[in-house]
């Protein structure tokens, strides 16, 4: 993920101790105060965490009393205070990461899990269901059949199959799978800007798969499409809404008519622009994408990217809950204690954690998958977000821009005479900004996303290294002049050092 691990980000000494100190005091709930005491320059997004530490106790004391009936038993916790260091030691490992959590970590799509997800995950390890079977997790498997009917209801589902999985790439696995049951033996396409899981988990299931090219703007060429549906040879085309790289939409409604035409199978890989479906800022191309994706035959959707949940948690749905037909398995083992469904029943994951869904019902229950709500508004902040640095980076001279973001996902490339040059400043100012605590993202992509015609350069390499931003965090629409002040300085300074003009 994080391509640089030299810039590791220099935390203030304050948060360094509060990070270090903060767990074993009663924790200092007022914001603006470290753990020791001292005023630093606002809340610590620290603080909120230790603060919910508190409901996660008399939670889990209401959890306990459901228990009461049984006899006590003694459990084994060992040595307290060598569980204490252990755990600390941990604390001083975990200080070698980018700082995540904060607006100024601008880079690659990472966000920090609700706290309302964090403490009812947490408070449901006391139990650690697994939602394989109903007899490993009753209570979470109706939790999560009542989640993931909330996201197939986003999209306009009544009816549905689906579940949550492992991430994204598992649910798309179990989506071309069943693509690959209804139309065995044919090809799977997918554009050549889509997720690069989908050839090798294509190679996995043994079908064939092709990329398709992409137009200018990072969507899926109708063109090349259409030429490879001629040969009779696709079963299965997935339609990319939101690419991992730039948040590019292929054009759903052409698809769709294509579909009609040739009768292919449409898989919708939304695991990062999903969400974006409860938006009220889209432009008019894309709101017709997202009012429409209901109609594709399945659904991914990672709640552990724009869902705010803790890794990991995918979700893949399908239109037509026949499917199930596919999954038909006996088990021995497992499927004892009721005739209702268990969730292994229709899943190619057994084990799996029901922490996940009690995270995302939790969330889903605070925070409704419904438009105009309060979710649905931080996403539409997101895409400000991009938006307003979008427009900070086409107006400055020193950057050339791409196509606008449809998203929260922002591309862009200092000026030069050449693409190569154009990539060394990349990486350069990559590595200056990171000294001022901005940590972006690089990204490697088509020259020809750019016009680099009008803007003079050379075309001397076929893709060029990005700058990328993904600002999905809620709070990053009110750090963006202070994101932009950084990297502005950020590129003066490595320009001055390494003075590159046009031609
Ligand atoms: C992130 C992503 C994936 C892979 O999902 P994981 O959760 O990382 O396994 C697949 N497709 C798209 C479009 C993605 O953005």
């Amino acid at each position: 993920m994080a391509k640089s691990s030299k810039s590791i980000p220099g935390k203030t000494n304050a948060s360094r101790k509060a990070a270090t100190h903060g767990g074993r005091k009663r924790s200092n709930l007022r914001a603006g105060r470290n753990a020791s005491g001292a005023r630093r320059a606002g809340p610590s997004p620290f603080e909120f965490e230790k603060a919910s530490l508190e409901t996660l106790r008399s939670a889990l004391d209401k959890l306990e009393k459901g228990f009461s009936g049984l006899p006590a038993a003694e459990v084994a916790f060992g040595n307290r205070r060598e569980f204490e260091k252990v755990i600390l030691e941990v604390a001083g490992r975990m200080r070698d990461n980018y700082p995540y959590f904060h607006p100024l970590y601008a880079g690659q799509m990472l966000k920090p899990p609700h706290p309302v997800a964090r403490v009812a995950y947490m408070l449901s390890m006391w139990i650690n269901p697994n939602n394989h079977a109903l007899d490993g997790g009753r209570a979470s498997s109706r939790m999560e059949k009542e989640a993931v009917a909330e996201i197939a209801r986003m999209f306009g589902w009544k009816t549905h199959l689906g579940h949550l999985t492992g991430g994204g790439t598992m649910a798309n696995l179990e989506a071309l799978w069943v693509a690959g049951q209804v139309n065995p033996g044919k090809k799977v396409v997918a554009s050549e800007q889509a997720h690069y899981t989908h050839s090798r988990i294509s190679a996995v299931l043994g079908m064939s798969f092709q990329s398709v090219p992409c137009d200018v703007k990072g969507r899926m060429d109708l063109h090349a499409l259409k030429a490879l549906l001629e040969s009779g040879e696709i079963g299965t085309v997935v339609a990319t809404v939101g690419t991992t790289a730039a948040g590019a939409i292929d054009p759903l409604p052409e698809l769709l008519e294509l579909r009609a035409e040739y009768g292919f199978r449409l898989h919708a890989d939304s695991a990062y622009g999903g969400y974006f479906v409860l938006a009220d800022n889209l432009t008019k191309e894309t709101r017709t994408v997202f009012d429409r994706l209901g109609e594709a035959d399945s659904i991914v959707v990672d709640p552990h990217k724009h869902g705010l949940q803790p890794y990991a948690c995918g979700c893949v749905i399908f239109r037509d809950p026949n499917v199930a037909r596919f999954y038909k398995h006996d088990s021995p083992y497992t499927y004892f204690t009721s005739e209702e469904l268990h969730l292994g029943e229709i899943s190619l994951e057994c084990s799996r954690a029901g922490a996940s869904a009690v995270g995302l019902w939790a969330t889903q229950r605070l925070l409704p998958l419904v438009k105009g709500g309060d979710f649905a508004r931080s996403l539409s902040s997101c895409r400000k977000a991009a938006l307003d640095l979008y427009g900070m980076l086409r107006e400055d001279a020193k950057f050339i821009t791409p196509f606008p973001p449809e998203l929260d996902i922002v591309v862009w490339a200092p000026l030069a005479k050449s693409v190569s040059d154009s990539s060394g400043l990349s990486r350069a100012i990559f590595d200056e900004a990171a000294k001022h605590n901005l940590h972006l993202a690089l990204a490697e992509l088509p020259a020809d996303f750019f016009d680099l015609e009008s803007a003079g350069m050379e075309r001397d390499a076929d893709t060029i290294t990005c700058l990328r931003s993904v600002l999905m965090k809620p709070e990053h629409e009110k750090w963006i002049p202070q994101i932009w002040n950084i990297l502005n300085r950020s590129a003066s300074e490595v320009l001055k050092r390494r003075p590159a003009s046009p031609a």
